[in-house]
């Protein structure tokens, strides 16, 4: 029985770790900390999880695992005393546009049956109300809610004529087969210009199809003219939104489907109500109104459903998405939320003597949030689970049953744990982690003067109420609040909307297999690789490894897959390039002694070789005066995924550099610790969803903590 107690890890040698051997208190919750790239996931994900995956497949019969995900036995000596495994991520949950927030969880099945129950007029059983069959659906949009249209206003440019180039769209440029043989073949003058032409010209452009083409050849078949927007519907718009090309986006408008303006449903199932609103009205509320809504049905024959929705829809308010409302498609939801989403299926699960895995649940919630994550992570243990938690939020680490910290640093330097024990031990380690527990970070004294300010107006996108917003020029600005009140909105769609000059450092633009890569990286390497080129009067394209100074062999990436049919495919070092994924003679090129491999733009060592670079010791290369000249503004969405405290403090002195060069940056955070750095901070709130989208500050951090009383605000307060 005693034995059974821990998860037994002997000799653990998976990527960078060193022979590692650990136990792991079952039924209580672990957190694993240490700077990016230590090996945390190297034990929890790519040891224990995958492990315990493969074991549960194996009691599968053979059939059965052929059709599963085969995973390889993990480099270890032996692991022992595993649960089955539930692996919470970040991955976003996509999906289709008929999956939305209510599908997903389920509330919105026991919607249905509550409306098929008590609905008035009553019609039918619960299928009639789903938007996904065609009992229920919209018959004009099929359920989709919207159509696509082709955007008139960005496919022509009418200052221009068919010879100037006046169709936007690449398929129909000059030159293009679509623009020999329709445009200009004889139907169109080919060199007046679009705003001259008459409403009959207008409309054979656009929709014309019975014109007989002039061919230039006898011999070929007669061809009849297609209009530009009937083509461009034809060959590109066959597919469902969020699959097309973001190249087509670009064209396209979405428009609320006209006939059930949005609802997806039939006009029948918008007829039937309970207590005056329709089941569209219900799935269109925010979660937390419709608790209220539905608590107030007191009919005796549903009240199991009403129970069961309550309960699906207070783990909504426990997990701070309250805002969301059940129509939400699944696909537009952020990382964090998605996560949060699929923690809400297992908290109503009974099962017990699981582990439960998860991957930085802080991500995206305000230290606010923070406190009711931590409430669940506790609620999974007390119902008798394993807790493991990769995660480098000093309130997360804080309510940990046991901490284990890996390091000392990165890559090779790093593969073993520093420090294991409880929080009040962790306090007294002298580790990283350990240290950052001990310190607080000063607020800043002397922020940044600006010159001049880039504007948002009247911006009312979601749940912003039609605000006005200053972000100074050559600052960094930190924008916070708690989640849902707006800062993505307010950022990605209005301020980029007004600022087309803005360059995004985003987590897409990273690959998504690499998860210990932190996004902003990207944008610092971008940086690096200009030092580089300057220093060495060469081309920066040199030293990017997916440019013509990649490794021939393995086309930069450093390894060669094998792949073995039913295994998993076998991943070897290249032996041309010895994983460094350059060619030798992009690898003469120095800057302070260092290669372009030796500086960690490659994943595996990134992180410990970025801080020596650019830490103390190589100021003296004047790596900032030697940064792009230009001055950009760059946005950045919650850098500091994935990094540990240690990490944040070279991310803000890269940030700083950047704007002492004259950029300005803006980024959106929740990490204290950027916050206090900031030069101004913007704070919207008060709450999220309906009940935020208002500007609740806008100053210095000094300001901040004495002027409001924001809750952000609140806990800067406190952190100092
Ligand atoms: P952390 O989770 O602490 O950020 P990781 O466990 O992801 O760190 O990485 C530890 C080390 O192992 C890093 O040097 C990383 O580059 C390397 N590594 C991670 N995944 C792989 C892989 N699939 N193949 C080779 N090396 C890897
Ligand atoms: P934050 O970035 O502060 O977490 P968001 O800007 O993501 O907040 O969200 C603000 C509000 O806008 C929330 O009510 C959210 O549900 C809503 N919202 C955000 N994105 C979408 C979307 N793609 N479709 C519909 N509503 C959205
Ligand atoms: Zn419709
Ligand atoms: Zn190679």
């Amino acid at each position: 029985m005693v034995e059974n107690q821990f998860i037994r890890l002997f000799g653990l040698k998976e990527n960078n770790l060193k022979n590692v051997t650990l136990n792991i208190h079952k039924r209580k919750i672990t957190v694993f900390t240490g700077v990016s790239g230590s090996g945390k996931s190297s034990i929890v994900f790519d040891t224990i999880s995958k492990e315990a995956q493969r074991q549960l497949n194996q009691t599968f019969t053979t059939y059965i695992q052929n059709r599963l995900p085969t995973y390889s036995q993990p480099d270890a000596l032996s692991i022992e005393n595993l649960s089955p495994a539930v692996v919470i991520d970040q991955k976003r949950l996509g999906g289709n546009v008929r999956s939305t927030l209510g599908t997903i969880t389920d509330i919105y099945s026991l919607l249905r049956l509550l409306f098929s129950r008590i609905g008035k007029p009553f019609i039918g059983e619960s299928d009639v109300f789903s938007f996904n069959n065609p009992k229920g659906m919209c018959p004009e949009c099929q359920g989709i809610g919207r159509n696509i249209e082709p955007n008139i206003g960005k496919l022509f440019d009418k200052t221009k004529s068919l010879n100037e180039g006046a169709i936007l769209f690449s398929t129909f440029a000059v030159g293009t087969w679509y623009w020999q043989k329709h445009l200009v073949s004889g139907i169109f003058d080919p060199d007046k210009k679009l705003k001259n032409y008459t409403d009959t010209e207008w409309q054979s452009l656009l929709h014309g199809k019975d014109k007989k083409i002039i061919l230039p050849l006898k011999n070929e078949p007669v061809k009849y003219f297609e209009g530009v927007i009937d083509r461009f519907k034809r060959i590109y718009l066959r597919q469902e939104s969020n699959q097309l090309s973001n190249k087509i986006k670009r064209f396209i408008t979405l428009k609320d489907c006209s006939v059930c303006n949005g609802s997806r449903l039939s006009q029948e199932v918008l007829n039937c109500k309970i207590n005056g609103y329709n089941i569209a009205q219900f799935a269109g509320m925010e979660a937390s109104e419709l608790i209220k809504l539905i608590e107030m049905i007191k009919d005796p024959i549903v009240e199991p459903i009403i129970l069961n929705m309550t309960s699906r829809l207070k783990s909504l308010v426990d997990m701070g998405i309250d805002y969301l409302t059940l129509s939400r498609e699944t696909s537009t939801l952020s990382g964090g939320e998605s996560q949060r989403v699929k923690m809400i299926r297992h908290l109503n699960s009974s099962l017990t003597d699981m582990m439960y895995i998860f991957d930085e649940p802080s991500i995206g919630l305000h230290p606010h949030d923070v406190h009711r994550l931590n409430r669940m992570l506790q609620n999974l243990r007390d119902k008798g689970n394993t807790v493991i938690v990769v995660e480098h939020d000093k309130d997360v680490i804080k309510i940990a049953d046991h901490i284990v910290e890996v390091g000392p640093g990165a890559g090779t330097n790093g593969g073993e744990v520093v420090y294991e024990g409880n929080l009040n031990g962790l306090y007294e380690a002298d580790t990283l982690t350990g240290r950052y527990m001990r310190s607080k970070q000063p607020l800043k004294k002397e922020t940044r003067i600006c010159n001049g300010y880039l504007s948002i107006f009247g911006a009312s996108k979601h749940n912003l109420k039609n605000i006005t917003a200053h972000i100074p020029c050559g600052a960094l600005t930190v924008i916070t609040g708690v989640a849902g009140s707006g800062k993505s909105t307010l950022i990605f769609d209005e301020f980029l909307k007004q600022h087309l000059d803005a360059i995004v450092i985003d987590q897409e633009s990273v690959s998504t297999s690499i998860r210990s890569l932190p996004a902003t990286y990207t944008g610092i390497m971008d940086a690096i690789r200009d030092s580089f080129a300057f220093a060495n009067k060469v081309s920066k394209s040199l030293f990017s490894f997916n440019s013509k100074g990649a490794c021939s062999e393995c086309q930069g990436n450093g390894f060669i897959n094998t792949d073995l049919a039913f295994l998993e495919s076998i991943r070897t070092t290249c032996e041309t390039c010895n994983g460094k994924r350059f060619k030798d003679e992009v690898l003469q090129y120095k800057l302070d002694g260092k290669s372009i491999s030796d500086v960690g733009l490659d994943y595996m060592t990134l992180g410990q070789p970025l801080n020596t670079l650019l830490g103390g010791e190589c100021q003296r290369i004047k790596l900032a005066g030697e940064l792009n000249q230009s001055s950009n503004i760059y946005v950045l969405d919650e850098p500091t995924t994935g990094l540990h405290m240690s990490d944040v403090s070279h991310l803000l002195s890269i940030l700083n550099r950047l704007v002492d060069n004259g950029s300005t940056i803006i980024v959106i955070e929740h990490n204290l610790d950027i916050m206090k750095q900031a030069d101004w901070i913007i704070d919207l709130g008060p709450g999220g969803g309906k009940k935020g989208g208002e500007i609740m500050f806008t100053g210095t951090p000094h300001e901040f903590v004495s002027e409001s009383n924001s809750l952000t605000a609140q806990y800067l307060k406190n952190d100092i």
